[in-house]
């Protein structure tokens, strides 16, 4: 909490225990209540559960007028009408499924209001911009606000149109919301909403309890099994496939004696009720389940979480991993992948529209860096949304134990100068063609086949070039840029004076070179 929290604020913590009966604001709730009571702009980047509704919530029973909150997922948003209602909150919703769109315009026209859902289609019709008009707003609220940049995972054009409407009423301070932005979408996110940098913050996204390990999928049965051996408690494994879900359901049930369940969505609607019921009871029961599972349950004592496969993204690791020690005990995070996971990821991406591609692929390279990564998994996922962690957490499979390494620095400072000398504007597969000396078109027409940098890397060493940056994207030595270009970033500067040392990992069969610790 902040020093010397100001007369909003106090009022604001009092509102806290009167209207929805909690003793104290949580993390980052006081900084954006602050800033929204102040008509400051802001977004705010918290993990799930970290209380995000409440930011608006509270201010709109304080502020004169209502606050309009743009959501996208009507059952969701009924959830929360719900709720609020239940604290006694004046609060209706504008959509399809509403049958009483004449009542709550009549109350929201005469401020009786404190909150106004609406899905963002509603945002585009000129109809609403005049309701708008003919009421007194407070706030506009964005919940899901990743969905307005092409950056995140799910954008949607709607989201696009919230823009020129909230333009128009340009005195009303906006207040964008999400769980899921990495650095990109971000400030993707500030641009699109118009809200000043200074507007960003961004919660605390470590969950210490959880260790998380990372390996190569060798024999996913017994791997797990031996996790389930050592961890008795509670645990989610995820796993690709409703076929695979089942399989390694049985799997593990027969190789453990312990009571495992299948959850997907291709079970019959009681079945799976039944074992949802049975594992949020349980004291020991593992459950099986496509990724769906773990939405909106609440199981504080979850021991393990497994991937049985890569995710499909850093945020969803994130996600699925949190479900783990939400009641702050030991918990662990293990996930297992193989390279056809990753072969499999990037055909689906050369599926997606064009346009899409280039995000994607950042999306992708990410989970690589810290699948890849031979420092602190924490550190990388910290560092991927936005913190600056210490550089070894302790609480990880590569800290507890460190891998086999490769001291690839010299390699490293031939792919640094390569971005450079080429202005820092081309990805990597260009790069690869410039030190390679594969002298392409483009290559050419571009003068950098005559470039001091042109064909330095042997045929040898030129496998290590996409491991390397991937691990130099990983610890933000190479940056993407959003046109897919590499620029330098971080440290860059310091391997290239040979100020410090790169490695990537390797299996210990290949592990031919010096084992050690920590790089320099
Ligand atoms: P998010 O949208 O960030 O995932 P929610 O707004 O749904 O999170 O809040 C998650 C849970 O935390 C809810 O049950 C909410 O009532 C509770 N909560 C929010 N703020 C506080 C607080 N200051 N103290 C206690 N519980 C809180
Ligand atoms: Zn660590």
């Amino acid at each position: 909490a902040p020093p010397s929290p100001g007369p909003a604020l106090a009022e604001a913590r009092g509102k806290l225990r009167e209207v929805f009966g909690f003793d104290d604001f949580r993390g980052v709730q006081p900084q954006v209540i602050e800033r929204v009571l102040d008509g400051r702009s802001t977004l705010a980047v918290m993990p799930t559960g970290a209380g995000k509704s409440l930011t608006y919530q509270l201010p709109a029973t304080m502020l004169k007028g209502t606050c309009v909150v743009v959501s996208p997922l009507i059952a969701l948003m009924h959830d929360q009408l719900r709720a609020a209602r239940a604290n006694g909150i004046a609060a209706a919703t504008l959509t399809s499924a509403d049958a009483d769109w004449r009542e709550t315009m009549d109350a929201f026209r005469a401020g009786q209001l404190d909150l106004l859902y609406v899905a963002p289609e509603r945002a585009s019709q000129p109809a609403f911009r005049d309701l708008l008009s003919s009421a007194p707003i407070a706030l506009f609220a964005i919940d899901e606000a990743h969905c307005v940049s092409e950056w995140g995972h799910d954008f949607r054009p709607d989201y696009r149109q919230l823009r020129p409407l909230m333009d128009a009423f340009a005195g009303v301070p906006r207040l964008a919301l999400t769980a899921t932005a990495d650095a990109h979408t971000r400030a993707d996110i500030l641009t699109q909403l118009d809200i000043p940098e200074s507007g960003l913050i961004v919660a605390g996204f470590d969950r210490s309890n959880i260790r998380y390990a990372i390996r190569h999928r060798d024999n996913p049965v017994r791997q797990i099994a031996d996790l389930m051996r050592t961890e008795p408690g509670p645990g989610i494994v995820y796993a690709p496939t409703r076929a695979k879900v089942e399989q390694l359901a049985d799997k593990l049930a027969a190789a453990t004696g312990r009571p495992v369940r299948p959850y997907h969505a291709g079970l019959d609607p009681a079945v799976r009720a039944g074992n949802q019921a049975a594992f949020v009871e349980s004291e020991d029961m593992v459950i099986v389940a496509t990724i769906a599972f773990g939405m909106g349950i609440d199981k504080p004592d979850v021991r393990f979480v497994a991937h049985a496969g890569l995710p499909k993204s850093i945020e969803a690791y994130y996600q699925e991993t949190g479900r783990a020690g939400r009641d702050g005990d030991a918990a662990q995070a293990v996930m297992l992948w193989g390279a056809d996971d990753f072969a499999r990821a990037r055909q689906r991406i050369g599926e997606v529209p064009e346009d899409r591609r280039t995000s994607e692929r950042t999306r992708l390279d990410a989970l690589a860096g810290l699948v890849e990564t031979a420092g602190c998994r924490r550190a990388v996922l910290l560092r991927h949304f936005g913190e600056d962690p210490p550089e070894r957490c302790g609480n990880c499979d590569n800290c507890l134990e460190a891998p086999g390494v490769l001291d690839v620095t010299e390699l490293a400072q031939k792919l640094l100068s390569a971005a450079y000398r080429t202005g820092q504007s081309f990805g990597f597969g260009h790069l690869q063609k410039v030190l390679t000396g594969a002298g392409d078109d483009r290559v050419i027409q571009r003068g950098h086949d005559r470039l001091s940098v042109f064909g330095i890397v042997g045929n040898d060493e030129a496998r290590l070039l996409q491991p390397i940056a991937r691990a130099l994207q990983a610890r933000g030595s190479l940056v993407a840029t959003e046109h897919g270009g590499l620029q330098l970033g971080g440290d860059a500067k310091a391997i290239l004076k040979g100020e410090r040392a790169v490695e990537i990992v390797v299996p210990p069969a290949r592990a031919r070179s010096r084992r050690r610790g920590t790089g320099g």
